[in-house]
């Protein structure tokens, strides 16, 4: 820990700084031998029809279990592999896995696959994807890359490009934490997304009073079936929030009322044990009319 030594604030900060260097080499380091030892995992998430409850997807999720460190998040190894060449190599793994663990599904259940900015900025990365559908037999149609708005910020041809190489291939494309970036509009007009995933911070707030988050729910399903787009609304928790989502046209959920991520064994088991409905948590079973 730093000392606090006379007039050095500067000496305290800096210290401090190296302090916060030095633990992310050491979570860097201890995440490529994480890899290499086989400590990750995937997780899978089921996305929800709320008409029926059916289960049509599920959102491939990292985790990752440190024998010391014990649960590490997503939200925090993620960003620091960000920042080196680190990313490509679990982005590769992560998709290797997960469609491999696919394959063991009924065909008509989709996977979604999350790629960071930096690993889809790669000049090889669609041909990652190709390989990895070969390698598998995944149909390009059953696999989703969820991509959020960070991907724009980089060089423009060589995005454009990457979109039609992918949708070339055919896979399809979602737009992941949809209204938290800077959301200009001319992304969904120009990239061929085919889904867009509302973010959870606008769930988390849509039930209180006098908040907008409701109205921009609304709003964004409104747009995206306006443009041909799936919606899906993330972080659904609360019997409340999931009531108003559906009301505001919700046609698929994905969130804790219905399930939180689990590992492919707990999947398998799901299905051998007749099949993907799941009904969601509450107070009541919410039977929405059929739409
Ligand atoms: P994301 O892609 O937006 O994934 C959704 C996150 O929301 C997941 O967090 C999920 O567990 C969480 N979530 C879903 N429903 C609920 C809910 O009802 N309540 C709450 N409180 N949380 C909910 P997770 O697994 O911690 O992942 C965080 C982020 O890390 C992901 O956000 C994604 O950006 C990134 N990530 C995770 N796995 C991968 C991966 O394999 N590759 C890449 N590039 N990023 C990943
Ligand atoms: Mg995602
Ligand atoms: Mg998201
Ligand atoms: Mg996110």
């Amino acid at each position: 820990a730093a000392k606090n030594s006379g007039r050095g604030t500067y000496r305290f900060y800096s210290a401090d700084l190296k302090d916060v260097e030095q633990e992310r080499q050491l979570l860097l380091d201890d995440l490529r031998e994480a890899l290499a030892n086989g400590q990750l995992q995937m997780h899978y998430q089921p996305v929800v029809r709320t008409k029926d409850h059916a289960v049509v997807g599920f959102e491939a999720l990292m985790r990752w279990e440190h024998p010391e460190r014990g649960h590490v998040s997503p939200g925090v190894f993620i960003p620091a592999a960000e920042e080196t060449d680190l990313i490509n190599q679990l982005g590769q793994w992560a998709l290797q896995q997960s469609c491999r663990d696919a394959l063991e599904w009924p065909e008509n259940i989709r996977l979604a696959v999350n790629v960071s900015a930096k690993q889809f900025c790669n000049k090889g990365f669609p041909a990652v994807v190709t390989q990895v559908l070969a390698e598998t037999g995944i149909t390009p149609d059953r696999l989703e890359l969820e991509l959020t708005e960070t991907v724009f910020m980089g060089d423009t041809d060589a995005t454009t490009a990457t979109f039609k190489t992918l949708k070339k291939i055919g896979v399809r494309l979602a737009l992941d934490d949809f209204g938290t970036g800077y959301s200009s509009l001319s992304y969904l007009r120009n990239a061929p997304f085919d889904k867009i995933k509302v973010d959870k911070s606008f769930v988390d707030t849509c039930t209180q009073k006098n908040e907008n988050s409701a109205k921009i729910i609304t709003a964004i399903i409104g747009l995206s079936e306006a443009l041909g787009m799936e919606v899906t609304v993330e972080g659904v928790e609360a019997f409340d929030q999931f009531h108003l989502v559906c009301e505001k046209g919700a046609k698929y959920i994905q969130g804790w009322i219905y399930s939180k991520a689990r590992p492919q064994a707990e999947i398998l088991g799901q299905i051998a044990s007749g099949g993907f409905l799941i009904e969601p948590a509450g107070p009541e079973t919410y039977r929405p009319e059929r739409r």
